[in-house]
């Protein structure tokens, strides 16, 4: 989930929303405006839209805190945040770094549901201070963040991992056993099963004549169900790569081709006749950057015999590379951050070869096989 509005930034933390952010603050509003249509009639079409989207935006404004509040015990125990994203079905701390202990897993998991939990007392506090909630708009407001907060706190303190309550889970399970990998894979199949139950439910109250509803509870649960099975899948990944470094995965024989050449010939000769997907652009011994056939792809045919490898390859300044003994899991990591297929391993300016995404999963291809 990457955000694609940037709103700036808190405590150094990156705020952003995603597209389908905007659905939900639309749906807030319109439900809340038809909600106070109904039952205050005489409040008038301002006031009730005004208020819509204030409530609205005081709801991103919670989401947001609860948010925080994760990543900011993330940064205190040194685990830094890229970003905090909102969407559709609330928000996303991108935390860098899995936790160190149980003790840090636990607190930055329940941190979350608490805020949101403490949000929603004092709002419905004020609200019951101030008085009668038929009589203003205020207090409707803040009863129906309380309650929502309140709604927020509960749903995710379910044990669904990856939600709140299913990292507390995992957290418990990895203190009591003392075995982070199995803690994950135990909490996401938990996950599964709450996941499955919200699927059932949806589609029981769907046939029940709840309508959207029914079918909003069910997508929810599809939701979980594709997190819950990744994060169990990454685990076994993360296992398989343990102690790999890039050296022992990439291919030393890179296919290299002379700056000069013409893309026509390179295309005829080199790219369709070998099958490579990637190659090395040299220049007097040394790589001057890197061509795929995404480079060919960007040029118009009707140019390829007037241009040369240097006009269209990526030059090697701007390739991002790894090291021979870096581990691999972590050139994994930066080649899915950065969307990248191939990373050129250059050790002390040396070209020492090439990791690809297939040779990764090669790789965990022939571990899987084997079973090990
Ligand atoms: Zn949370």
């Amino acid at each position: 989930m990457r955000s694609q509005i940037k709103l700036g930034s808190v405590f150094g933390i990156k705020i952003g929303l995603h597209y389908s952010w905007f659905l939900i603050a639309l749906l807030i509003v319109f439900s809340l405006s038809s909600q106070f249509h109904s039952s205050n009639s005489n409040w008038g079409d301002g006031v009730i839209l005004t208020m819509a989207i204030a409530t609205a935006l005081l709801f991103f404004v919670s989401l947001l805190l609860h948010e925080l509040a994760h990543s900011l015990v993330a940064t205190a125990n040194k685990l830094p945040v890229k970003e905090i994203t909102l969407f559709a079905l609330g928000g996303v701390s991108q935390i860098e770094k899995n936790p160190t202990s149980a003790k840090i897993e636990f607190w930055m998991a329940f941190v979350g549901p608490l805020t949101s939990a403490v949000i929603g007392g004092i709002c419905l506090t004020l609200a019951h201070l101030i008085g009668n909630p038929s009589s203003s708009p205020g207090t409707a407001m803040l009863l129906w963040l309380g309650y929502i907060n309140l709604t927020l706190a509960g749903f995710n303190l379910l044990p669904g991992y990856p939600l709140d309550g299913g990292r507390v889970l995992r957290a418990l399970i990895w203190w009591k056993t003392g075995n982070a990998d199995r803690s994950t894979q135990s909490a996401a199949r938990v996950g599964q099963l709450v996941a499955l139950a919200f699927i059932a439910i949806g589609i029981f109250q769907f046939f029940r004549g709840a309508g959207v509803g029914g079918l909003w509870i069910a997508f929810i649960g599809w939701f979980l169900l594709q997190a819950a099975r990744e994060s169990y899948m990454q685990v076994g990944v993360s296992h398989a790569l343990e102690g790999v470094r890039v050296s022992d995965v990439m291919t030393r024989d890179c296919p290299t081709v002379d700056g000069f050449t013409n893309v026509q010939n390179f295309v005829e000769h080199q790219l369709l006749r070998t099958g490579q997907r990637c190659f090395f652009v040299m220049n007097k011994g040394e790589i001057a950057g890197l061509v795929t056939p995404h480079e060919v792809k960007e040029i118009d045919r009707a140019k390829w015999p007037y241009m040369t490898m240097y006009d269209i390859m990526r030059p090697v300044e701007d390739l991002r590379a790894v090291t021979p003994d870096a581990p691999l899991q972590s050139a994994l990591e930066s080649m899915s951050r950065y969307d990248l297929n191939q990373l050129p391993v250059i050790s002390n300016g040396h070209l020492e070869g090439l990791l690809t995404r297939a040779h990764v999963l090669g790789y965990l291809q022939t571990h899987a096989e084997l079973g090990r």
